[in-house]
Parts: structure tokens; C-alpha cells; sequence
């Protein structure tokens, strides 16, 4: 289960974003488990028009969705990194997601305090930034030397030392880079030999993770998609986070859409806002359907048949021997009740083995041995 964080500076509207998100009317709340584990912590639906179809398709009885889980971390301030404010407890909270929601202030009003004392959303991308940049540079200056002293006791010869060897140097290089005002994220935009992902996968650096920056405006300017920093907040993502998605939200705006029952003019974003987060995490679906039940399931872009199999069940993957597979573009036009066996005749059904690579939307029956 993947887990995003909301971040940014107090009083921007991570709380309203929060409450809109888990109040939201996506899909049909009465089928689906949404539900709040603890004030700050919120399961909610990722949207799937492709699931209702194969639900209807197949006559399942239940649909089962995929779900995000996304925390209201505390605020950040300037000098967070350094333990002001709840600096520590925000930055121990949020070493434990998996990618970040940036909420940053673009509404005006002079009625709701910024603590920075204007809007200017690039600014507060900065500060929100650096800080999470100071806190890597620290957090790995600390693993350093640990890496250090552990290499001064393993033998010279043996594939650990030359380990942490590469592990100091590549640590090195990432400081070097996170000198230069830069997230580790997009060291070498992003690209990874094995070894260096290794080293990551251990240490759960913030910049490290992938983000999507929510610029909040007011009402007007959502329904408009304008801003007037929307540009320079464009330009700023390019230079200082390039490959992150920027998404123009309003809270106010969602908070007003979930009060009302009527059908809308205008289109909430949250689904667009949970869908660009499983994007950015590179994750990717594939869907279980009969007459018990349509599920989504999620995996990594890059999965083989096996390890989809074992995100279903561990034993699935011991047991694997083949996956009948469909692709959902060969059951879109399609209406109830579903002939399997002229998909079969059409030959739309696809015999696919252990070196299988998933694909998004992949609908699936797999074989094992019993
Ligand atoms: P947080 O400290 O980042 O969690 O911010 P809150 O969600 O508590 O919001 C701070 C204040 O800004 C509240 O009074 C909100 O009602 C207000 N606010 C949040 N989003 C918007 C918005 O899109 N437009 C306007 N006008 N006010 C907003």
C-alpha cells in the first residue's frame, strides 16, 4: 500500500486539501472502504472508470478499488531542518511516505496570514525545498560516517569493503549535487544504475522522492485556469524541479464542490491530483475480473507476470505458470453480458508466460500449479 504526504508552509491549505480529498465524492463512497485511520491519516479511492466498466462487463458482484493512503503532515516553517517549530517531527513523519503532495499558496486574501507576509508561491517552493535539501545533507553526512567506520573494519579483499567504498563515493557525488541546490531526485535526471538504487532504496531521503506541487488559488482562477504567478511557478518547476507535476487545485473550491449534491459545471481535480500521484510513483494497474468480484490491483512499471501474480498472493508467485491476458482497449466497446469464449475465438485473450512484462491496464486470469 503506497503512501503520499502533503507538505508545504503553515496556513497554504494542506488541512482543506486534506478534508476535500477525504470528503470527496469519487465513485460511489457507499461501495468503498473510505476511511479515515486517524485524523491526519486518509485511505482514499483511486479513481477507475476502466474498473466500473469491467465490473458492469463481467456482472461482478463487488468492485474492488485500488486505494492511496495520504497523511496531513504538520506544517513546515523555515529553519525546520535545523528543529524550529515542529520542524523534527514533521521531517520524521514524512521520511516514511513514499511520494510528496507540495500545497503551495497562490490565492490572495488578506484575511488569511501568510506566515512569510505576502503570496509568492515561488518563494515558498524554495523554502519548502531547501529545507527538505538541508535535512537530506545533514541525514547523509551522518550515514557517511557510519559507512566510514564500518569500512575501517571489513577486510580489504572482501566484496563488502568494495561496497562501502562505492557507497561513500556515490554518497559523495549526491552531496556534491544537493550543494548545488538540487533535490536527489533529479541527480542525473533520475537515472540509476543498480548499485546507486541499492544505496537509495536504504536510506529514504526526502528529496529522493517524487513530487507533485498543488498550487492552491481561489475559485475564479480555478474554474479559469489562471493564476497570476501560474507561469512563474512554470518556469521555477523547470529550473529547480524539473520532472515533477504541477497541478492548479483550489481547496476552497473542492470544499464547496463535496457540500453539494447537484451535478457540477465545473470538474473537481482530485482525480487528477491521485492518478498524477501513482504516475509519479511509477505504478501502474492491472485488473482481476469474475462474477464475485472486479479488482484493481497496483504494481511497478517494470513488473514481470510472476511478480503481479505475487502482489495477489506470495504463494501465487512460487506457483505461477502462465497468465491469460486481455487488453482492457479489446473490452472498452464492449456491453454485458461479456461471450469469454468469443474473446477466446477472436483470440483477444493472450497466453503469456514467467518473462511477461505487465502492462497498464492489463486484464488478467493467472495459472498456478496447485
Ligand atoms: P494549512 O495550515 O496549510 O493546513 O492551511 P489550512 O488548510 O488550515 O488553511 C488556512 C486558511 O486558508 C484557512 O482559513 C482556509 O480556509 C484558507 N484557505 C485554504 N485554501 C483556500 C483557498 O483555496 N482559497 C481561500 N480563499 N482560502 C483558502
Amino acid at each position: 500500500n503506497l503512501t503520499a504526504g502533503i507538505v508545504g508552509l503553515a496556513n497554504v491549505g494542506k488541512s482543506t486539501f486534506f478534508q476535500a480529498i477525504t470528503n470527496s465524492k469519487l465513485g460511489n463512497p457507499a461501495n468503498y472502504p473510505f476511511a479515515t485511520i486517524e485524523p491526519a491519516e486518509a485511505r482514499v479511492v483511486v479513481p477507475s472508470a476502466e474498473l466500473d466498466h469491467l465490473a458492469n462487463l463481467y456482472g461482478s458482484g463487488k468492485r474492488i478499488p485500488a486505494v492511496l493512503t495520504i497523511f496531513d503532515i504538520a506544517g513546515l516553517t523555515r529553519g525546520a531542518s535545523r528543529g524550529d517549530g515542529l520542524g523534527n517531527k514533521f521531517l520524521n513523519d514524512i521520511r516514511h511516505v513514499d511520494g510528496i503532495y507540495q500545497v503551495v499558496r497562490g490565492f490572495d486574501g488578506q484575511e488569511i496570514t501568510h506566515i512569510e507576509g505576502s503570496v509568492d508561491p515561488t518563494r515558498d517552493l524554495s523554502i519548502v525545498q531547501d529545507e527538505l535539501i538541508l535535512k537530506d545533507l545533514e541525514f547523509l553526512e551522518g550515514v557517511r560516517e557510519k559507512v566510514e567506520k564500518m569500512s575501517k573494519r571489513t577486510p580489504r579483499t572482501s566484496i563488502e569493503y568494495k561496497d562501502h567504498l562505492f557507497e561513500i563515493e556515490f554518497l559523495n557525488r549526491l552531496e556534491e549535487h544537493m550543494y548545488e541546490g538540487r533535490k536527489i531526485w533529479n541527480f542525473k535526471d533520475n537515472t540509476w544504475t543498480e548499485n546507486e538504487v541499492a544505496v537509495l532504496n536504504k536510506h529514504n531521503f526526502l528529496t529522493a522522492k517524487p513530487t507533485v506541487i498543488l498550487l492552491n488559488v481561489g475559485v475564479q482562477d480555478y474554474v479559469h485556469k489562471e493564476n497570476r504567478h501560474l507561469q512563474e511557478v512554470r518556469d521555477w518547476v523547470e529550473e529547480y524541479s524539473p520532472g515533477s507535476q504541477l497541478l492548479l487545485f483550489s481547496a476552497e473550491f473542492e470544499t464547496i464542490y463535496n457540500a453539494q449534491n447537484v451535478a457540477q459545471p465545473f470538474q473537481s481535480a482530485m482525480s487528477e491530483i491521485i492518478l498524477e500521484m501513482r504516475k509519479s510513483l511509477g505504478l501502474i494497474s492491472f485488473f482481476t475480473c469474475g462474477p464475485l468480484e472486479a479488482r484493481q490491483w497496483t504494481i511497478r512499471e517494470g513488473s514481470l507476470a510472476p511478480e503481479a501474480a505475487g502482489v495477489i498472493h506470495t504463494d501465487l508467485e512460487k506457483t505461477f505458470i502462465s497468465a491469460d491476458i486481455t487488453k482492457y482497449t479489446d473490452l472498452a466497446e464492449l456491453s454485458p453480458p461479456l461471450q469469454e469464449s468469443q474473446l477466446k475465438s477472436q483470440a483477444k485473450v493472450k497466453r503469456a508466460g514467467k518473462n511477461y512484462l505487465m502492462q497498464d491496464k492489463d486484464v488478467v486470469f493467472f495459472k498456478a500449479a496447485a
